[in-house]
C-alpha cells in the first residue's frame, strides 16, 4: 500500500529525517513510536506532502508520489488526521465534515450516506452537529478529525497522536474506534507517544530515534522486548 524509500527530510539545516525506509502493507495497522522530537511527525507531513523529501521516494499503491500535488493525495486514496485537532475551528461539525469530502465529486445522496456512516461511528458529532468545532471539548475535537478524514473515504488514513491530551476513558474509546476503521477495511498508519496501547493494537512496527529507525518488527514482540520496554513503555 505504502513504501517510502531511504528518504531524508530537512528543515533548514536540521536534519530532521535520516534515511528512512519503511512499508505498511494493504489491511494493516503499522505504528510509529518514538520520543518528542524523533520525526514522528515530520514522517507524516512528508508521506501527505506538507513536506518534500531531499532523497528518496514515496510509492503509493505503487505510485510515485512525487510530483501528485497534495490535495490529489485524498483522490489516491490517502487521508491525515492530523496532530493537535486541526479542524476548522470557526465552522461547524457538520461544515468540517462536509470539507473532509470536499475534494471528491460525489451526490448529495452519497455524500449523506457517508456523513451517516461517520455518525454511526461517532454519535457524539451527531449530537453536536451545528456546534461550532472550536468549543467541542479535546475528545470530541479528535473525534471530528478523524471523523472528517473518514469522509474522503480513504484507503490509507494516517493518524498523528489520536490520543494525546485525552482522559484515559476517551483513549480506550479512541483505541477502539481505530481498531474498527482497521477492521472494516481501511489501513492505518498510526504515530503515538502512547508506545504501550499504539503496540497492543498494531500488526508492526517502527521505533524512531532523533531522525532513525532504530527498530523495528512485530507489534507483540517489541512489546515484550525489555529494551523497548525500558525506553518507551515506562519500565
Ligand atoms: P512530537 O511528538 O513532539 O511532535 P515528533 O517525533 O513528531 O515529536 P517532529 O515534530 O517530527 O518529531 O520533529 C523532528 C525534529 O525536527 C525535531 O528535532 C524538531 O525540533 C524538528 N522540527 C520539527 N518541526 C520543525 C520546524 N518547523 N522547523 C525546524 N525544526 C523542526
Amino acid at each position: 500500500m505504502l513504501k517510502v524509500q531511504n528518504i531524508d527530510v530537512y528543515y533548514g539545516k536540521i536534519h530532521a529525517i535520516k534515511d528512512i525506509s519503511f512499508e505498511v502493507k494493504q489491511g494493516e495497522v503499522v505504528t510509529l513510536i518514538g520520543a518528542n522530537g524523533a520525526g514522528k511527525t515530520t514522517i507524516l507531513k512528508t508521506l501527505s506532502k506538507v513536506l518534500k523529501p531531499t532523497n528518496g521516494s514515496v510509492f503509493l499503491k505503487g505510485q510515485d508520489i512525487k510530483n501528485v500535488q497534495p490535495h490529489n493525495m485524498i483522490n489516491l486514496g490517502m487521508a491525515h488526521a492530523p496532530e493537535g485537532r486541526r479542524i476548522f475551528a470557526q465552522m461547524t461539525v457538520l461544515e468540517n465534515l462536509e470539507m473532509g469530502a470536499f475534494i471528491r465529486k460525489e451526490s448529495k445522496s452519497e455524500l449523506e450516506q457517508d456523513m451517516e456512516n461517520v455518525f454511526t461511528r461517532f454519535p457524539r458529532l451527531k449530537e453536536r452537529r451545528k456546534q461550532i468545532a472550536g468549543t467541542l471539548s479535546g475528545g470530541e475535537q479528535q473525534m471530528l478529525a478523524i471523523g472528517r478524514a473518514l469522509m474522503s473515504k480513504p484507503e490509507i488514513l494516517l493518524m498523528d497522536e489520536p490520543s494525546m491530551g485525552l482522559a484515559p476513558i476517551l483513549v480506550d474509546q479512541i483505541f477502539n474506534i481505530i481498531e474498527d476503521i482497521n477492521k472494516a477495511g481501511t489501513t492505518i498508519l498510526l504515530v503515538e507517544q502512547n508506545a504501550n496501547r499504539a503496540l497492543q493494537i498494531a500488526n508492526r512496527a517502527y521505533v524512531l530515534e532523533t531522525g532513525k529507525i532504530v527498530a523495528e518488527g512485530d507489534a507483540k514482540e517489541l512489546l515484550n522486548k525489555d529494551e523497548i520496554k525500558k525506553a518507551y513503555l515506562g519500565g
